[in-house]
């Protein structure tokens, strides 16, 4: 076994704390990879806190892992030792099921295995996360990092970028879409930049006007302020397409559904920890679609980086060591970071 070094949650009270653990030695198509960077994604503290029921502990969360080949087995053939890889928000899936054929492996039928919080597909063992200094992975579950992309800065690519990267793309945001990103955290400012790469007109929707110079900055073309009610009836009937990145139920959908335009859709990526409230009657009024996504398959996330790669493209970071991590998880749940904590591993 390989011996790793993690911070773990270990109730949904505690704060995270160190943790030492094992990981399985490489199978013929692991990769072993070292750690050097993850970022803090608000489904990691979702977890951790148990907001979605069923957690399981001791956790390492963690799904947004960059890092360099130690050690591979004895068939991998897509990786060598010294290579920049990086890995997702799942590890596996089943390989078999008509989603996993078609690469939506995101929606594998019987449920794909989380990078963390998760089983094994055996059962043997529950899977831990980037929060550690090592893990090992079966090679097709592992993403390619383009090299003009320094580690720490693709690490949030992994879950924050391929969320966005995916709707965006299916829900066709390009030249002559009007765009709008909901909440700009680590999603959502990855939403600024890829749907205005994309070639989309871009606005973000935010409860903090602090925000605003910084989503300028980022490209986007308009900066709307959601506490000014006047916005939502000047931007009526408006978008295309508008994703929601909110972390939190405390938000009035209809005022949000009454900016999509006649048939366009508004896709939730947020999970917040209880329900939202949803009046049917803007949707049933102009014919509105309401939509979800999750993160998105391999393919795509592979497909994002090298986009990011080719475009220039990569996330807001500040960079802390491990043992902040409990200082960073509150900042996160204050709209507080500009705009993804990243963990430098080798700290750790
Ligand atoms: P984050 O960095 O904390 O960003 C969330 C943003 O939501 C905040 O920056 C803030 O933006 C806005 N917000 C927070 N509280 C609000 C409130 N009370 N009222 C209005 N706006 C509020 O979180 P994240 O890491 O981007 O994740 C966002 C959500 O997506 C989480 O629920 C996470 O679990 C989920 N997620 C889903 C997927 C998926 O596959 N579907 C993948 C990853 C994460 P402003 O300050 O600009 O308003
Ligand atoms: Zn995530
Ligand atoms: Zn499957």
């Amino acid at each position: 076994m390989i011996q790793a070094k993690g911070i773990a949650a270990f109730s949904a009270k505690q704060p995270l704390a160190p943790y030492s653990f094992e990981r399985r030695d490489p199978k013929e198509h692991d990769v072993v990879i070292d750690i050097q960077f993850c970022g803090i994604c608000h489904s990691d503290i979702h977890q951790a806190r148990d907001e979605w029921g069923g957690s399981m502990f001791p956790m390492v969360p963690g799904h947004e892992i960059a890092g360099v080949v130690r050690a591979v087995g004895t068939k991998v053939s897509k990786y060598k030792v010294g290579d920049h890889v990086g890995i997702g928000c799942f590890v596996d899936s089943c390989r078999e099921c008509a989603h996993c054929k078609e690469q939506l492996d995101q929606y594998c039928l019987e449920g794909n295995t989380p990078t963390y919080n998760g089983k094994e597909r055996d059962g043997s063992a529950v899977t831990q996360g980037g929060y550690s200094n090592v893990i090992v992975a079966d090679e097709n579950y592992v993403l390619k990092i383009p090299k003009s992309i320094p580690l720490d800065k693709a690490a949030p690519l992994l879950c924050a970028g391929v969320t966005l990267y995916s709707p965006l793309t299916h829900w066709k945001a390009g030249p002559g879409k009007k765009v709008a990103i909901m909440g700009l955290g680590g999603l959502g400012h990855m939403g600024v930049k890829i749907a205005k790469a994309l070639g989309a007109e871009v606005s973000v929707l935010s409860h903090s006007e602090k925000k605003r110079d910084d989503a300028m900055k980022m490209g986007a073309d308009k900066f709307i302020s959601t506490h000014d009610k006047e916005n939502f009836k000047k931007y009526a009937n408006y978008f295309d397409l508008i994703i929601n990145t909110v972390s939190s139920a405390d938000i009035e959908m209809h005022n949000y559904f009454g900016l999509l335009k006649l048939d366009a859709t508004l896709v939730s990526v947020g999970a917040p920890d209880k329900p939202l409230s949803i009046s049917p009657f803007p949707l049933i009024m102009m014919r509105r679609n309401y939509a979800g996504s999750v993160i998105g398959s391999i393919k795509e996330t592979q497909e994002m980086l090298d986009f990011c790669a080719k475009h220039n493209i990569t996330p807001e970071i500040e960079v802390i060591a491990p043992d902040q991590i409990n200082i960073a998880y509150e900042r996160v749940l204050k709209s507080d970071v500009r705009y993804r904590f990243v963990m430098d591993m080798a700290k750790i």
